[in-house]
């Protein structure tokens, strides 16, 4: 199957309201050019270098997600024209996001990374510190907290990974409303279980454009 016929086929199967993010980190503009000329706009990439690199070849009308862990001093390259940062895990990028944005006379969305897999090298906060950053949201009026996104434990237990997904959204349907509507779960391998548990964002990365070698 190619590019487009895969991106179609997990499209088809979404439910109303929830947005596919075409991961095509490491992959060559080729491919994100053929997924764009079916369509598709929303594209995720996890390394400022490429991110900016692939945004200034190529066109100006793709949202560019940023979903990986992002350094407070690579936020500089990629405020003038971000889409979304998914992963905001620390009041100090916040911050920097607010610091940039400002510069750029815009506002940037950002989701504020949960921590609810067991292993302990993820990113993200827990929820109390979330809270906490919730509670100072009137000092970034730059930055939109759009909402909230979290990585599942890498397991093919999936009565663990729904669980940890049904935490978060909880979490997300009690803060719902106003500018908080986004909950971004689901990858390749546990988007449809996300979906289950009321995710309205999937990142999908190598069910689209192929395994990656890195
Ligand atoms: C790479 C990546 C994805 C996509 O992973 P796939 O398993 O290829 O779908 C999603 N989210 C984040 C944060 C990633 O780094």
């Amino acid at each position: 199957m190619s590019v487009t016929q895969r991106l179609t086929a997990i499209k088809a199967q979404l439910p109303d309201g929830v947005e596919l993010v075409a991961v095509s980190k490491t992959k060559p503009e080729s491919d994100i050019m053929e997924a764009y000329e079916s369509g598709h706009r929303h594209f995720g990439e996890n390394k400022v270098q490429d991110l900016t690199a692939k945004y200034e070849h190529l066109p100006k009308d793709i949202c560019w997600h940023f979903i990986g862990h992002l350094q407070t001093n690579k936020v500089k390259y990629i405020a003038p024209f971000v889409h979304l940062v998914h992963a905001v895990d620390s009041e100090k990028l916040l911050r920097t996001l607010q610091k940039e944005a400002a510069k750029n006379n815009r506002i940037i969305n950002c989701l504020i990374q949960a921590k609810v897999a067991k292993e302990e090298s993820k990113f993200g906060l827990s929820f109390d510190d979330i809270e906490i950053l919730l509670a100072k949201r009137d000092e970034f009026p730059n930055v939109r907290i759009s909402g909230f996104m979290a990585m599942a434990t890498n397991t093919n237990d999936e009565e663990e990974v729904s669980k940890e997904f049904a935490a978060v959204n909880n979490f997300f349907q009690k803060h719902k409303g106003g500018e908080i509507r986004e909950l971004s779960i689901g990858m390749s391998g546990d988007w449809p279980v996300a979906v289950e548990q009321g995710s309205t964002m999937i990142r999908v990365g190598s069910s689209i454009f192929g395994a990656r070698n890195y």
